[in-house]
């Protein structure tokens, strides 16, 4: 079986097998990763692969699994300014100011009527 030398981050380097560790591989970036566990010290470590020591490792009959990046990531971003803390006050303010809440009511169902009357 194969011998894959690698180095932990507290014993140093050390020797495993091909069924001691695993290689992720991200779909979209095509990035590769290697987990093992230390027999030694029992640290899970994880070190980035270059895409020809995959290619090497998976021939070896090292385990392998893909994963995919959030979706979120390609989600189209707002425009503007993030939320801040004064304008969650001034959210705050315009819910309890008694007029602000009832201005912006009275606006959302006349636009509503007016969607309303051109259908
Ligand atoms: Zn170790």
């Amino acid at each position: 079986m194969t011998t894959i030398k690698a180095s932990c981050s507290d014993c140093g380097n050390i020797n495993l097998m091909a069924d001691e560790v695993h290689i992720r591989i991200c779909e979209d970036t095509n990035a590769g990763d290697l987990a093992f566990r230390c027999p030694t010290c029992r640290v899970t470590n994880v070190k980035h692969l270059e895409v020809r020591v995959i290619d090497l490792l998976v021939a070896s009959g090292v385990s392998w699994s893909t994963w995919r990046l959030p979706l979120e990531l390609s989600e189209p971003k707002p425009a503007g300014n993030p939320i801040d803390h004064d304008d969650l006050l001034a959210f705050h303010d315009a819910l309890t100011d008694g007029v602000t809440w009832e201005l912006a009511l009275a606006e959302l169902d006349a636009e509503l009527g007016d969607a309303s009357s051109s259908r």
